[in-house]
C-alpha cells in the first residue's frame, strides 16, 4: 500500500474531473478541495483503488463521488457504480449528493436501495436502468441473488462508513457482494477508524490501494474557551441570532462551507442589524483586503469566511470564532479558532454540531487536548436581560457624555403643560426607542425555545375564569371545553388545524402571534376540535390581517381562518366571506395599532 502525500493545493479546475461534473461543483459553490477530495480525485480518476480513513464532515462522499462519476459512460444503462452504506438515511443522503453533483451529465440515473422499502417499487425503479446503485448491504445482496441487479458492468465499488458497516453485522454481506463483482473492478473504502477485520477486508480485496488518512495534529489552545452547541429542533441561523444577542463580542469570524454561504449568511446578519460581510475566495484582493481592513478599523464586526479566505488572518479585535459548518479535518478547525485568542488575549471558539458530526468532535476535542463544553442556547429571558442591561447602559453613558440640554427643554416644557409624571414620560420615550428591538423580545417562529423557555402546561390556575391569562399558564385548558362561546370583545374564529394534526394551543398562539403580529395577550379562548379549532381574536379586525391568518401554516397546514360567531348570527357564510364592515367602524389597518383590543406588533 502506497500513501499519498499530496498537499490539497490544486483547485477543482485543475484536478481533471469531468466538465459536468466540474460544473455542478462549482455551482454548488465548493472554492477548493477538502483534504481528503484533494488526495483522492486524482488516483480514483485514474483508476486507482484507495483506503480512506476519514470522518463523515470531511467531504468524504464528493471525493469519491467526482471522480467516480467522471469515469461513468451514460450512454451505458447499466449500473456501473455502486455505493454500500451502512444505514438506510445514509444511502438516501448519498444518492441525492451523487445526484447534485450529476445534475449535468445527461441521461444519468442513481437509484437508492435499502430495506422497508417495497421490493415492488424498486424492481420498478431498477428498470430504468440507473448507473449508480446507493444501498444498504441486505437490500443490495436480495437483489444480487434475485437477479434482479446485474453487476456485470461494475466499474466501481465504494464501502462506505465501513466500521459502521462491520459495528451493524453487515460485513459477510459486504464480502458475498465484493466476490459478485467483476475482478477487474475499482474499489474505494472509506471508514473512520480501522478495526482488524477492515484492514482484513482491505487487503483481501484491494489491490495496491492509495492509502489516505486525514491526520490530526495535537494542539493546546489554552488561551481559547471552546463551546459547542448541538443543533437539534431549530434552525442554525436562528441558534446564532441568539448567540450574538448574549455574547459580548468585539469582533467575530463565522466560518462557513461554501462561498454562497458566505453571501447568504453576511446577508442575512446585515438584515439583523449586525455589520456583517462576506470574506471568500470569489472576492478580488482589493475586495478582501477592504473587509479586513474595515474590521481592523471597528468598521466591520462579522465576517462570514471559508477556510481558505482566511487563512492567515491576523486581527486583534476577533474575540469570537463561529464554526457554523463544522471543518473537515481537525487542523482546519485549529486553524480556524487560532484567527482569535491573538496577541495574548482571551478568546472564544463555539462549534455548531449535528449528530452525525458527533466523531468529528470528539477528534478534534482529542487534537486539541482541551474539553469542547456543551452550550445552551439563551433563553428569551437571558436575550431581554441583555437588552436591558444594554440599554441601562447605553441611558448611563448618555447622561454622561451628551449635552442634553435642548432635549432636556422639550421634556421640561411637557411635563408642565401636560401634568405628566416624568417617569411616565421616560417611559413613553423607551417604549418608542426600543420598537424595532423590544425589551421584552417576542421569539420568531422559527426560533422555537427551548422546551424551558416555554409556558408551563400543567400549572394551576388560581382563578375561576378562563381567561387569556388563564391560557397562558395552561395552554391547555381551553382545548379541553367541548361548546365554544367567544369572550367579550371578541369573535370566534374556526381554523383549520386540530388535534388529528398534532396541534397544541402554543402552536396557535405562536403562529398567529408570530405571522400576524397579533400581540399573544389579544389571542383569546382556543378549543381545539379533532379536525378544526376555534380561536377568539379581538373584534374588529383589519381586512388585511385576515388574508394574512388564512395563509399562516401551523403544523404543515394552512389556517385558512374563517369567522365562526358573531357574524353567523346575522346569517353569513362564514366560509366564503370576508370580514365585513358593519355599522361599527371596523379598523384599517394603519388604524390598529391605536385600538385597545388589537395590536399589531412592531417586530
Ligand atoms: P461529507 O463528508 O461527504 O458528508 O460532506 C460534508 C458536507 O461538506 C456536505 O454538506 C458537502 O456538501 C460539503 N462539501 C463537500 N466538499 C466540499 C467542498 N470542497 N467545499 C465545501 N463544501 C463541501
Amino acid at each position: 500500500m502506497s500513501t499519498s502525500e499530496q498537499t490539497p493545493t490544486l483547485s477543482f479546475a485543475e484536478l481533471g474531473l469531468a466538465a459536468p461534473v466540474l460544473q455542478a461543483v462549482n455551482e454548488a459553490g465548493y472554492e477548493t478541495p477538502s483534504p481528503i477530495q484533494a488526495q483522492s480525485i486524482k488516483p480514483l480518476l485514474e483508476g486507482r483503488d484507495l483506503l480512506g480513513q476519514a470522518q463523515t464532515g470531511t467531504g468524504k462522499t464528493a471525493a469519491f463521488a467526482l471522480p467516480l462519476l467522471s469515469r461513468l459512460d451514460t450512454k451505458l444503462k447499466m449500473p456501473q457504480m455502486l455505493v454500500l452504506a451502512p444505514t438506510r438515511e445514509l444511502a438516501i443522503q448519498v444518492a441525492e449528493a451523487i445526484q447534485s453533483y450529476a445534475k449535468h451529465m445527461k441521461g444519468f440515473h442513481v437509484l437508492p436501495i435499502y430495506g422497508g422499502q417495497s421490493m415492488g417499487i424498486q424492481l420498478g425503479q431498477l428498470k430504468r436502468n440507473p448507473q449508480v446503485i446507493v444501498g444498504t448491504p441486505g437490500r443490495i445482496l436480495d437483489h444480487i441473488r434475485r437477479g434482479t441487479l446485474q453487476l456485470g458492468e461494475l466499474k466501481s465499488l465504494v464501502l462506505d462508513e465501513a466500521d459502521e458497516m462491520l459495528r451493524m453485522g453487515f460485513i459477510d454481506d459486504v464480502e458475498t457482494i465484493l466476490k459478485e463483482t467483476p475482478a477487474e473492478r475499482q474499489v474505494a473504502l472509506f471508514s473512520a477508524t480501522m478495526p482488524g477485520p477492515i484492514h482484513r477486508v482491505a487487503s483481501r480485496y484491494l489491490k495496491d490501494p492509495v492509502e489516505i488518512h486525514i491526520k490530526s495534529k495535537t494542539t493546546t489552545m489554552e488561551t481559547i474557551n471552546q463551546r459547542y452547541w448541538q443543533v437539534t429542533g431549530m434552525h442554525k441561523l436562528d441558534a446564532l441570532t441568539r448567540i450574538l444577542e448574549v455574547e459580548t463580542f468585539d469582533a467575530m469570524i463565522i466560518f462557513v462551507r461554501t462561498k454562497n454561504a458566505t453571501t447568504e449568511l453576511a446577508e442575512k446578519l446585515e438584515a439583523r442589524g449586525y455589520s456583517s460581510s462576506p470574506l471568500n475566495g470569489d472576492m478580488n484582493q482589493a475586495g478582501r483586503e477592504k473587509a479586513i481592513d474595515r474590521m481592523k478599523r471597528g468598521k466591520l464586526d462579522i465576517l462570514v469566511a471559508t477556510d481558505v479566505a482566511a487563512r492567515g488572518l491576523d486581527i486583534e479585535r476577533i474575540s469570537h470564532v463561529v464554526n457554523y459548518d463544522i471543518p473537515y479535518d481537525t487542523e482546519s478547525y485549529v486553524h480556524r479558532i487560532g484567527r482569535t485568542g491573538r496577541a495574548g488575549r482571551k478568546g472564544e471558539a463555539i462549534l455548531f454540531v449535528s449528530p452525525r458530526e458527533k466523531r468529528m468532535l470528539f477528534a478534534i476535542e482529542k487534537a486539541t487536548r482541551q474539553p469542547i463544553t456543551l452550550m445552551n442556547l439563551p433563553s428569551t429571558e437571558d436575550i431581554a436581560d441583555r437588552r436591558v442591561t444594554q440599554f441601562t447602559q447605553q441611558l448611563s453613558e448618555t447622561i454622561e457624555s451628551q449635552d442634553l440640554s435642548f432635549f432636556e427643554t422639550i421634556i421640561s416644557s411637557y411635563t408642565q403643560e401636560h401634568n405628566a409624571d416624568p417617569i411616565e414620560v421616560a417611559a413613553a420615550l423607551t417604549y418608542l426607542v426600543q420598537k424595532t428591538r423590544p425589551l421584552k423580545p417576542v421569539i420568531h417562529k422559527t426560533e422555537r425555545p427551548a422546551r424551558e423557555d416555554r409556558p408551563q402546561r400543567d400549572s394551576r390556575s388560581e382563578r375561576g375564569s378562563e381567561t387569556r391569562q388563564d391560557r397562558e399558564r395552561s395552554p391547555r385548558r381551553g382545548a379541553q371545553r367541548s361548546e365554544h362561546k367567544p369572550e367579550q370583545d371578541m369573535d370566534s374564529f374556526r381554523i383549520e388545524v386540530g388535534k388529528n394534526d398534532g396541534v397544541e394551543a402554543k402552536n396557535i398562539v405562536g403562529a398567529i402571534a408570530n405571522e400576524a403580529g397579533i400581540d399573544s395577550k389579544d389571542i383569546g379562548r382556543i378549543t381545539i376540535n379533532e379536525t378544526h379549532s376555534i380561536v377568539d381574536l379581538p373584534k374588529g379586525m383589519p381586512r388585511d390581517l385576515y388574508q394574512q391568518l388564512r395563509k399562516v401554516w401551523v403544523n404543515n397546514k394552512q389556517l385558512n381562518i374563517t369567522l365562526a360567531t358573531g357574524d353567523i348570527e346575522h346569517g353569513t357564510d362564514t366560509r366564503e366571506r370576508k370580514p365585513r364592515r358593519t355599522g361599527k367602524a371596523r379598523t384599517r389597518p394603519r388604524d390598529a395599532a391605536r385600538r385597545p383590543g388589537l395590536k399589531r406588533k412592531s417586530v
